[in-house]
């Protein structure tokens, strides 16, 4: 039975209930969590202040920086066990779960650094004044994580804020956190103070809603869906809490017909099918021009039909979707372009082994799907990808503009004066051109325009966002 973490301690929900821990690889039960009730939160938040008041705040960046870099030595050692543990509760494929571990790292170690480089400013003003600018961490910060990258999610979002100077109560998704209470209770052993990292476990309905409502938190960064962020913004605007939301996709990958097509077709493809497609950033549409829309196609549907789903353990190129839920809603868009009349291209194949009681979904390529329809617009999370034709550059701009969504945009062609055009024109936080980095590594700033959120984590530039700005005039006497 897991637990909440609570100022270091393991600790039950004062509502006594627990929910079940499912493998998405068979559908069935393994473990318990803590259905957290407010008071849990409240009981979090308490010991969040009080570590903030009398230890956190006093440390200097370079001694935050050293338990941090502990933490990352930590998880290297603790890797395996860690991507063990993601494997089982995500669903994830082997090799994915291990790079979600080594990513958690990496996130630690490149925060570790930073914690001491983060300063203000001085500003030239009137005569007789000088005029300096602190950076000073929010206080307690509030951490809502969804299921899909747990690991990552907690290292960009809680590295960067540990990092600011802030102590943590995360709330990790109902569907996937055992390996954050694990990572916390490795935070404990390398000396982090009772406090500094909460875990409170539960449904958002419940526990994340009351974090989003308390008073004690100054800071909240909320990753999930873009009806969630407008919940959580909501709530944060009755307080005036400052927010960062990480949101929802619908990311093109652009490619023209000078494109180097060998380098580009595995990138695609792997876009879209990383983690089942339940990745914010997948590589959802396929803008192609309309020259070599029909080789493309043909390419892509033979690699598609290769590609094997399978239980977590066998490492094949897909594993189940997190939940039923998540199956049922890829399958209401597949007969959604069923009654379309929109053309399917090729589909992978879910292996003899895999149980019928697990949640497997196997990718799927459709083309000429209308702009119009939500197949192009709404994010299905699932390895489905939505194939469609454009004639020059214009038109490429304008269907990669056409959603309500700006995360990612992957943009493929060897004219360099093209590259610029459309990396200004494509409205989205991240652009990749000749690759698609899905998010890319941890220096890298990350998040979304219009419904994909604001505010950016991982690299320097998440400290702004964990921080505020304190403007000091001294007149000199
Ligand atoms: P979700 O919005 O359903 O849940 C996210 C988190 O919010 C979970 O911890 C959940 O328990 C909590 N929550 C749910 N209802 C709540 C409420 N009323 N108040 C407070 N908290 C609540 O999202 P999900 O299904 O877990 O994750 C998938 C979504 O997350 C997708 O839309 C995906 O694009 C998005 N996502 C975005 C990024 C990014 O960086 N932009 C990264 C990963 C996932």
């Amino acid at each position: 039975m897991q637990l909440h973490h609570i100022g270091n301690e393991g600790v039950r929900s004062s509502s006594g209930r627990t929910i079940p821990v499912i493998d998405p690889s068979d559908g069935q039960p393994f473990d318990e969590l803590q259905r957290g009730s407010p008071e849990d939160i409240d009981r979090a938040v308490q010991a969040a202040r009080k570590c903030y008041d009398s230890v956190w705040s006093r440390l200097s960046g370079a001694e935050r920086g050293r338990l941090l870099m502990r933490l990352s030595f930590k998880v290297a050692e603790h890797a395996d066990e860690l991507a063990a543990i993601e494997q089982r509760d995500c669903g994830k494929p082997t090799k994915q779960a291990r790079a979600d571990a080594l990513a958690l790292v990496r996130y630690f170690e490149f925060y570790a650094g930073a914690c001491d480089k983060l300063h203000g400013d001085t500003i030239p003003y009137q005569d007789g004044y000088s005029v300096l600018t602190w950076r000073e961490p929010h206080g307690v910060t509030g951490h809502i994580i969804p299921w899909n990258y747990p690991m990552q999610i907690f290292g960009r979002s809680v590295g960067g804020a540990l990092a600011a100077g802030n102590v943590c109560v995360v709330k990790p998704s109902e569907d996937a956190c055992l390996s954050l209470i694990r990572v916390a209770q490795l935070a404990a052993e390398c000396g982090f103070p009772a406090g500094a990292i909460n875990i409170v476990t539960g449904f958002g309905h419940e526990v994340g809603e009351a974090l989003a409502r308390h008073q004690g938190i100054d800071h909240i960064s909320f990753t999930g869906s873009p009806r969630v962020g407008t919940l959580i913004q909501q709530a944060a605007a009755e307080r005036h809490c400052p927010v960062t939301l990480e949101l929802g996709g619908k990311s093109p990958q652009i490619i023209f017909d000078d494109a180097d097509l060998d380098a580009a077709l595995p990138t695609v493809i792997n876009a879209i099918v990383q983690n089942a497609g339940q990745t914010c950033s997948a590589g959802s549409r396929l803008l192609v021009q309309q020259s070599i829309y029909e080789p493309l196609l043909d390419r892509l549907g033979g690699a598609f039909a290769n590609l094997r789903v399978g239980p977590a353990r066998m490492d094949l190129d897909v594993g189940p979707l997190i939940r039923a839920t998540q199956q049922q809603r890829v399958w209401d868009f597949l007969s959604d372009a069923q009654h379309a009349s929109i053309p399917m291209v090729a589909q992978g194949q879910i292996v003899d082994e895999a149980p019928d009681t697990g949640y497997y979904q196997a990718p799927t390529l459709l083309r000429d799907v209308p702009i119009t329809h939500r197949l192009a617009q709404e994010e299905v999370f699932g390895p489905v990808l939505a194939a469609m034709a454009f004639k020059d550059e214009d038109h490429a701009v304008q269907l990669a503009n056409s959603t309500h969504f700006g995360l990612v945009a992957g943009i493929w062609t060897r004219d360099g004066g093209r590259q610029l055009r459309m990396a200004k024109r494509v409205k989205s936080g991240q652009v990749f051109i000749n690759n698609y980095g899905a998010g890319g590594g941890v220096e890298l700033p990350f998040g979304g325009v219009k419904s994909s959120g604001y505010g950016r984590e991982k690299g320097f530039e998440a400290l702004y966002g964990f921080t505020t700005l304190k403007t000091v005039a001294i007149r000199h006497g």
